[in-house]
């Protein structure tokens, strides 16, 4: 087996990096600190917070475990990228009001908190009416992404969440020879110790941000990040300058953050009145509804697939969850590409601006592949389409700034930990090209008896849960891990009596 390349750590040697199941003496060689520690979360994020919140209520001392991370709260990450795709702590995100993080239960959810939470009458009814009557009378209620934040401290304060972190970046995970695994973790300082578990949790996150290829090889060539950015990353000069200058600025992408990034470029149009336009470029234009069949179908129109959350709610815990869990293979793949695809609430704010911008002529929709990105004159930029037909000239669309909103994911082989895992400790792909796992969220052909590696979120999607990376989903996968480890005697089945207990502990913030 090929190691990879020295990472020149003090400590980390050759024969360590060389071997893929490590053995108690290989390590003392190493004359690295060795912490024995049951269980262990990488990520630090929503997943790995998720898990120390259902092990606590499933019993486990917060002593037996520890959070290895480069985040001083769970929700940092995900502010960030919020907070870049234009939602900050007043606005609301896209899952519902049950997908509580903080709330095992789901009960009370975002909007009955919300609702007791209000200062005045009409903000008591407002989100109680909402969630009563959404999808039918009203858009589906979703709660303020300040409200998840706070309850989510609460939550870390109750379960003691916080001595669990131990800061740094993970970034070698092997078995251990006689059962388990031992997992590198490089400290802030430089300095390495490593980690000898019986149980693993990866809650990784996204393995990075992937550009699209005619934007990479722009910013590559002519330098120029400026006026060509991605929406997940900082980009508020670009509103800046638009608010101060006006100009054009091309919108590329149809999901849920190509939503926000337009509310917040029309919202500010009206608001300062600077004349401001805005050119939607689709790679696939949406017509109507679509669908495989009279039963499966979504709405759609104006180029956007409409659908109030990332995937239909019946593959959290209807029949298209069953479908999912049932599959195996090829079958799992296409139902996977089916339920999924990139789509976007049909909120009725956002419709109305869109439909008014058609009218007034501000915002204007294109179709096609982008063929190459070129400067243009002093503060623009040039996007040639691939002309419809042969020989045809190639559409030249002139802007001073592109958003990609496209949101794509890089491969998992670009995450150092996760590479590591394919090469040296048995790990494979699914046919998604990310970690395969089993229902209960083991990576596969990992094991280390009696020792388990499980894997959460983005990095396994395309395994038997559908909406791997959500709230619900990190939520539900955190319950099988539970499920699986209480199997193991690790901890305790969470069941109707532990769950009423700890509910009456959750409402009264009282420690587990
Ligand atoms: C803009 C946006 C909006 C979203 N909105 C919603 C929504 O409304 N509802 C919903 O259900 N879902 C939503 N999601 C999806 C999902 O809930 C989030 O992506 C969530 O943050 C995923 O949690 P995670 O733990 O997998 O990843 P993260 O919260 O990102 O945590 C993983 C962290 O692991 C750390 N890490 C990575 N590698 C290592 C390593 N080797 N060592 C140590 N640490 C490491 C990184 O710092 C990373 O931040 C949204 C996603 C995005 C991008």
């Amino acid at each position: 087996m090929s190691a990879p390349a020295s990472t020149g750590r003090a400590g980390l040697n050759d024969g360590l990096l060389h071997t893929s199941v490590w053995t108690d003496e290989l390590v003392a060689s190493s004359g690295l600190p060795v912490i024995d520690m049951p269980f262990v979360t990488v990520g630090g994020g929503l997943g790995s917070f998720v898990m120390v919140d259902y092990l606590r209520i499933a019993g486990v001392p917060a002593g037996h475990m520890r959070t290895l991370t480069v985040l001083d709260h769970p929700w940092q990450n995900y502010e960030y990228l919020l907070s870049a795709s234009q939602v900050t702590r007043e606005k609301r995100i896209r899952s519902d009001s049950s997908s509580c993080l903080d709330n095992i239960w789901g009960f009370p959810g975002y909007a009955v908190r919300e609702s007791f939470g209000a200062r005045s009458v009409p903000g008591f009814i407002a989100p109680l009416w909402n969630v009563l009557t959404e999808n039918v009378l009203c858009d589906y209620w979703t709660p303020k992404s300040g409200q998840v934040f706070r309850s989510m401290q609460r939550e870390a304060d109750r379960i003691g969440y916080w001595g669990t972190l131990d800061m740094g970046r993970a970034h070698i995970t092997r078995r251990r020879h006689g059962g388990g695994y031992f997992t590198v973790l490089t400290r802030p300082d430089g300095n390495d110790v490593i980690y000898r578990s019986s149980f693993v949790h990866l809650a990784v996150g996204y393995p990075g941000l992937a550009y699209l290829p005619d934007l990479v090889e722009y910013r590559n060539r002519y330098g120029d990040s400026h006026r060509v950015v991605n929406a997940y990353e900082p980009h508020e000069h670009v509103y800046e300058e638009l608010n101060r200058r006006g100009g054009t600025v091309i919108v590329r992408g149809a999901g849920i953050v190509a939503s926000q990034v337009l509310d917040r470029l029309i919202s500010d149009r009206d608001r300062l009145g600077t004349d401001v336009s805005i050119v939607h470029l689709f790679r696939t234009f949406v017509e109507g509804a679509h669908g495989p069949s009279r039963f499966l179908r979504r709405r759609g129109e104006h180029g956007w697939a409409y659908q109030g959350f990332n995937w239909p709610k019946s593959t959290w815990g209807g029949q298209d969850r069953n479908r999912v869990l049932r599959a195996e293979g090829e079958a799992r793949e296409k139902w996977l590409r089916t339920l999924g695809g990139t789509t976007t609430p049909r909120r009725k704010r956002w419709q109305r601006m869109l439909e008014r911008g058609r009218r007034q002529g501000f915002y204007r929709m294109y179709v096609g592949e982008v063929q190459e990105v070129v400067p243009g004159p002093v503060g623009a930029v040039v996007t040639r389409l691939k002309p419809g037909t042969a020989g045809a000239a190639p559409v030249q669309l002139e802007s001073n700034f592109v958003i990609d909103a496209t949101g794509l994911e890089a491969d998992i082989a670009e995450h150092t930990l996760l590479a590591d895992l394919l090469q040296h400790s048995g790990a494979e792909r699914n046919l998604l090209g990310r970690l395969d796992v089993d229902p209960q969220f083991e990576v596969r052909g990992t094991r280390a008896e009696p020792g388990r590696l499980y894997a959460v979120g983005a990095a396994t999607l395309g395994g038997y849960l559908a909406g791997v990376d959500t709230f619900l989903g990190l939520q539900i996968a955190a319950l099988e891990v539970c499920d699986d480890l209480a199997r193991q005697g690790f901890c305790r089945f969470i069941g109707v009596r532990r769950s009423i207990s700890q509910w009456w502990k959750w409402a009264l913030a009282r420690t587990p």
